[in-house]
């Protein structure tokens, strides 16, 4: 709550309002009967509609009654692939009727139809794909999200995929947080040959991002299907070199000591994590780094082995949400789902739901210091929800209760 004064004039003020702040001691960090003050795309005041200064009304451009909407804090997704191009509806057909896994990829599925598909896509279909993805994660109150490349797999394009990336950005009002996911697989023309593409990886196409500043962070995919423990370690380091941050793909399938590298690289985040070991929570909690949960892909691919979400509480690690939008694993644009599934699926309450959307997920990108609660000086990324408790946010399946997105203080027609 503020106890400041307000300034002289407001661009916005949005009243007749209960607040999730996700700040402070409340479960949401409550406050019933909110009011909230924007100036500058800022978040000027917020408390108790009762405690708003006399004359704030008088002082703003603009008035919004809220008529007991509940705002939160504008959700993050902080793990997404949302930029590709084809779908895998028909791998999914398949695998339904019957197919074994070597018969989808004789077909001509799995991970390398996307890279087909990525490759052959202009950067306007790409884009003319894409597009459709983020509008939807904007009406279910998505303000910031993290974009990876990794369905190019060469040097152009990777670089191709991240300038989609960074023109949905510009184009829509949302901030796209750029990741290199060069590791993202083995291409096709370097089957058997890892270690090579790991070279080229290095040499070549993580300093041609770097130089273009087309990322933030670097990414790879540690598993026994992906990149081993060793190639992921040359690749953290050499991201470190270039001054990136880092994230990583850890555990999902099996226990490769992804976590613990991460930690070692002070990553923001591990991602997966269902076969995250006791080491491997410990390392997450001493490092700093967050907890990426991706029940999506859990759900899609019929796993059992659920993340050590107990064990992750206890020893205080941050955990964060993501849809993780991919053709493959967890085709969704829908953080309100994941956000069920979480609770359903791996026992999370829907306040750490809701936290894994906003302040977890704003520290898995670095960018808590600007966004993730509702606190004086945050950025005015707001959504504004037809609801009588945050619960029913992560208690529907389906459905979408957001009335208003507002970037930067500015209210969206989504
Ligand atoms: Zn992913």
């Amino acid at each position: 709550m503020s106890h400041t004064k307000l300034p002289d004039n407001l661009d916005s003020l949005w009243l007749d309002c209960h607040l999730a702040t996700m700040s402070g001691p409340e479960r949401y960090g409550a406050i019933k009967d909110g009011a909230l003050a924007v100036k500058d795309g800022r978040i000027v005041w917020v408390g108790p509609e009762s405690y708003l200064p006399a004359g704030s009304i008088e002082r703003a451009k603009e008035t919004h009654h809220l008529g007991g909407a509940w705002v939160t804090p504008g959700l993050i997704d902080c793990h997404t692939h949302l930029v590709y191009a084809g779908s895998r509806a028909c791998e999914f057909e398949m695998r339904l009727m019957g197919a074994t896994y070597e018969e989808i990829a004789r077909a001509g599925g799995g991970i390398v139809s996307t890279v087909k598909a990525v490759r052959a896509a202009s950067p306007d279909q790409l884009y003319a794909e894409s597009a459709p993805r983020l509008k939807a994660m904007q009406r279910e109150g998505v303000t910031t999200l993290e974009i990876k490349s990794g369905y190019g797999l060469d040097t152009a394009n990777e670089i191709k995929m991240l300038k989609i990336a960074r023109r949905l950005g510009i184009d829509f009002p949302v901030t796209v947080y750029p990741t290199f996911l060069g590791a993202h697989a083995l291409p096709p023309e370097f089957q058997g040959r890892p270690d090579a593409y790991v070279d080229l990886l290095v040499e070549e196409m993580l300093p041609a991002v770097a130089s273009q500043k087309l990322a933030l962070a670097v990414d790879a995919f540690c598993e026994r299907i992906g990149f081993s423990f060793g190639q992921t370690e040359r690749i953290l380091a050499a991201a470190e070199a270039h001054g990136l941050k880092i994230k990583l793909h850890a555990e999902q399938l099996s226990d490769q000591k992804g976590a613990q590298l991460a930690a070692r690289f002070k990553a923001l985040s591990a991602d997966h994590l269902e076969y995250l070991s006791q080491e491997g929570v410990e390392a997450l909690a001493a490092a700093g780094t967050v907890a990426v949960l991706l029940p999506g892909a859990f759900y899609f691919l019929g796993e059992t082995r659920k993340p050590p979400v107990e064990a992750l509480r206890e020893a205080g690690v941050p955990l964060a949400l993501a849809t993780d939008c991919n053709p493959g694993s967890s085709p969704t644009t829908s953080p309100l789902l994941m956000m069920n599934m979480a609770c359903v699926l791996f026992g999370l309450t829907p306040a750490e739901s809701l936290a894994g959307f906003t302040i977890n997920a704003a520290r898995a990108l670095g960018l808590h210091d600007r966004i993730g609660i509702l606190q004086q000086g945050k950025m005015a990324d707001l959504a504004v929800w037809d609801i009588n408790e945050p619960a029913e946010l992560a208690y529907r399946m389906g459905g979408n209760p957001c009335r208003l997105l507002v970037k930067e203080g500015a209210a969206l027609n989504i």
